[in-house]
């Protein structure tokens, strides 16, 4: 089949991957200008892994960014509640974690497109389904492309969304976020532990991504459209870092101003359904999640091994776009209602409220965490 993909971020190229592997015929068309190897970092967790194993690109995520041993959540001092041995993941699941560099595994995603085929400077505007059963995809410049299927993974602001779908309000998570990128090398790059200070939903991360770049992530609870003027930032951050052990505020004074980016992070209440006639969603188009859980790029590489697949074995589109949303949604709902709660219970603060929420933490018996583990990281 002809399929054109709209959007080239992490679920687009591994849609195109995947679907080509399988002996289809895709077309991605991107808004942006260029492909930049631009971003922070992301944690590509053991499930993304294994998909990453089947497409051919593991060892290329592995050898470039950081395989880690352990990740958790842990209080203000720095002392752990909430522990993955990563390890034992890698055992029982075949794949560890790994945290890159975001740009790097765009890199890698481009390197492993067996056609390349990538249209720039193409915004998606409208979507029409055509009387033969193709569909056309219609761009700002006025240009278009018809295909068997059309693939919308153009992430939360999803144009390919509104147009199947109409205007779904996205969900403000109560926090806004600040990433980046540190030029440094800790002694412990394998084990990342994100920090939750005893009020303000304030949460820290520094985890290595290769051996001289270090990434944060700092989240605080803030009506929407708070702003720091650029040129303040670190100083802004440093004095919000005093929270936590010092050298969470050492480090930050030497970030990369111009690698540091600041989003108010939403997500979107899990829909009834990703798909009309030959358009479907896949990505954070169909269910953007807060990042507290590090799953949405994640879920994206699911959806592209799984929509693939369900193309290869159902007869026809319609019938393999049913069984493959009946087979995510249950997975995708989980991550997108959980994340959602690990934000509301990161704002629990005063001294009753961080008690509670730390021991609510730390208190989670082995057999529920090793439940959840595998509702994350058991693929068919
Ligand atoms: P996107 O990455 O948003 O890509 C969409 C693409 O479509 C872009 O290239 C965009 O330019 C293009 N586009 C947009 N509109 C149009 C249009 N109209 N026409 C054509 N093209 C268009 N996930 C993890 O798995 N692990 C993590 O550790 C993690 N950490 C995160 C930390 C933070 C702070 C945040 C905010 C998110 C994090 N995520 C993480 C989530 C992850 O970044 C997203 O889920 C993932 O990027 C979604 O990929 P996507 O391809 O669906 O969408």
């Amino acid at each position: 089949m002809k399929i054109n993909i709209i959007g080239a971020g992490i679920g687009g190229l591994t849609a195109a991957i995947a679907l080509q592997h399988k002996g289809h015929q895709v077309e991605i068309f991107e808004a942006a200008a260029e492909l930049r190897p631009v971003g922070a970092g992301i944690i590509m967790a053991s499930n993304a892994m294994q998909i990453a194993r089947r497409l051919g690109f593991a060892e290329a995520i592995s050898s470039t960014g950081i395989v880690l041993e352990r990740f958790g959540i842990g209080d203000h001092h720095g002392n752990p509640l909430q522990l993955m041995d990563i390890q034992a993941v890698r055992q029982k699941y075949g794949e560890s974690s790994v945290a890159i560099h975001r740009g790097a595994l765009q890199q890698i995603l481009l390197q492993h497109l067996p056609n390349p085929a990538i249209q720039l400077n193409k915004r998606l505007s409208s979507v029409e389904q055509l009387p033969n059963g193709r569909v056309k995809a219609i761009f700002m410049d006025g240009s278009s492309s018809e295909s068997d299927l059309l693939i919308g993974a153009d992430g939360l602001r999803s144009a390919t969304r509104k147009a199947i779908l109409g205007e779904k309000p996205l969900r403000y998570s109560s926090h806004t976020c600040w990433r980046g990128i540190i030029p440094y090398h800790m002694e412990t790059p394998s084990k990342g532990l994100e920090l939750w200070a005893k009020t303000g939903g304030k949460r820290i991360a520094m985890i290595q991504v290769d051996p001289e770049r270090v990434y944060f992530y700092y989240t605080e609870k803030r009506q929407p459209g708070f702003k720091v003027p650029v040129a303040e930032q670190i100083a802004y951050l440093s004095k919000q870092l005093q929270d936590f052990p010092p050298q969470y505020a050492e480090l930050i004074a030497l970030a990369k101003p111009e690698e540091i980016f600041h989003d108010d992070l939403y997500d979107l209440k899990p829909l009834s359904s990703w798909h009309r006639g030959p358009v479907m969603l896949l990505g954070d188009a169909a269910h953007a999640t807060t990042p507290n859980m590090g799953q949405g790029g994640c879920q994206a590489i699911e959806d592209a091994w799984y929509l693939a697949d369900y193309l290869e074995r159902y007869p026809d589109y319609a019938g393999a776009f049913a069984a493959y949303e009946q087979f995510r949604r249950p997975k995708v709902n989980y991550v997108v209602n959980t994340s959602f709660m690990i934000g509301k219970i990161s704002n629990l603060g005063g001294e009753i409220g961080h008690r509670l929420r730390n021991w609510l933490l730390s208190a989670t018996p082995s057999g529920v965490a090793e439940k959840q583990l595998e509702l994350l990281f058991k693929l068919r």
